[in-house]
């Protein structure tokens, strides 16, 4: 029918209309990052909920000691599930931990192979909760996919680095993935039980980051602490960089075209201040929804682990008399060019998007080892950018490839500018 409206994603990652779900009882997660922000939210979900949601496997980077504790008191509570395999990148860390008195879950191997082998070793897994920062995450995204599992997608560097990977594997494998990031478990849950056809454009919400209203001249000059200093939401330190200077909002903009299947150019961006709608879709009949709530991570969190189900959770509420006047701007992309970075790589697809995502991981490093200027990260990542040469990504090897040379060369940059002197 030629007046139907070409709405229809060319191949969407988010399940628009799939059946609801039984719940299996207890949901055994795969949880990768469990000593971040994420990982520590699911388990704070899991002592909620000891009878319902147990730990698999669970994957961190070098805090074996804070790990070890959790799992003792996890064992405490739910006497009766087995301890969860271990994974721990770091191999010092690897080895601390074996030596740790009373030690008993199995360790996995070190580094990348540990988190595919989380995903891969675990028994019986219902979701795979991917906590992990950075491009580490594609990896065992994709074998989660393989492996049909659910996936509670925090990681939005994966769809990033490897959307169409992603994508296949998804359909390959029959998984399900569901965004965490809360913009885009906001979008989910107004999409809910809806057709892709009904879909006229999404709208991310930012909340602008702590130099919203910083005029230009001053951004050379910002601390670390001030980039810390998000105004509405307690994050890691990568995503809380990436928050101010919009490099967040843009790689949100890829992830949503990639989840929802949309064209860039019907994914907007408007600066929220407040972290009170967490975001919108527009319909084709010009009808607008949105989700409102508290900035708490595990709304999104456990919506995503239990298979899109409002389960009880006693956060905040979000009271509507005191929620102030809804402010709405427009972003501004001469002071926060990173959102237009992001834009135009995910618009360029192939290696651009690896290379916009490498190069802000080693700027924003550098930055937090007072390395580099605050000002300073977009033009490493447009250098970045330049200088390296767009090629397809075939499978995942093509993509570690141009990430590794892309961090290669932002070190470079880095470099420059660090001897520059500032
Ligand atoms: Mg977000």
């Amino acid at each position: 029918m030629d007046d139907e409206p070409q709405t229809t994603p060319a191949a969407a990652l988010y399940p628009f209309r799939r059946p609801r779900l039984t719940l299996s009882s207890p949901l055994r997660l795969v949880l990768l990052g469990a000593t971040g922000s994420i990982g520590r939210q699911t388990i704070d979900l899991v002592r909620r909920h000891p009878e319902r949601l147990e730990l698999a496997a669970v994957s961190c980077h070098g805090r074996v000691e804070e790990l070890a504790a959790v799992l003792a008191e996890l064992a405490a509570a739910q006497p009766w599930a087995p301890p969860p395999l271990v994974a721990i990148c770091d191999e010092n860390a690897r080895e601390r931990a074996a030596r740790l008195p009373g030690w008993g879950p199995r360790l996995l191997a070190a580094g990348p192979a540990g988190l595919v082998e989380a995903v891969t070793e675990a028994r019986a897994p219902s979701c795979v909760v991917n906590g992990l920062v950075g491009a580490a995450g594609l990896a065992p995204t994709l074998a989660a996919a393989e492996l049909g599992l659910r996936i509670a997608l925090a990681n939005k560097e994966a769809l990033v680095v490897g959307g169409q990977l992603v994508a296949a594997a998804v359909a390959r494998g029959g998984a399900e993935l569901l965004p965490v990031d809360s913009e885009h478990a906001a979008i989910a849950q107004c999409l809910s039980g809806r057709d892709p056809g009904e879909v006229a454009r999404l709208v991310l919400t930012a909340s602008g980051g702590p130099f919203r209203t910083t005029p230009a001249a001053d951004l050379g000059r910002v601390t670390l602490e001030q980039v810390l200093a998000h105004p509405t939401w307690r994050m890691g330190p990568k995503i809380t960089v990436d928050s101010a200077t919009l490099m967040n909002k843009g790689l949100e903009v890829i992830e949503a075209h990639h989840l929802f299947g949309l064209p860039y150019e019907r994914i907007d961006v408007v600066v929220h201040p407040g972290s009170i709608v967490h975001s919108l879709v527009e319909f084709v009949d010009g009808a607008l929804l949105a989700q409102l709530g508290t900035p708490d991570m595990r709304v999104p969190l456990q919506y995503a682990i239990v298979g899109e189900i409002h389960w009880p959770l006693d956060g905040g509420r979000l009271d509507l008399l005191r929620a102030g006047p809804l402010v709405f701007e427009a972003p501004d992309i001469a002071r926060f060019p990173c959102l237009h970075l992001a834009r135009q790589a995910g618009q360029a697809g192939g290696t651009a998007p690896v290379v916009l995502n490498a190069a802000n991981e080693v700027a924003v490093a550098a930055l937090l080892a007072g390395r580099l200027r605050f000002a300073d990260i977009p033009g490493v990542i447009a250098d970045t950018l330049a200088r390296l040469p767009r090629g397809p990504v075939p499978d995942l090897a093509a993509a570690l490839d141009a990430d590794a040379r892309a961090r290669t060369e932002a070190a470079v940059l880095v470099d420059a500018r660090d001897a520059g002197g500032h």
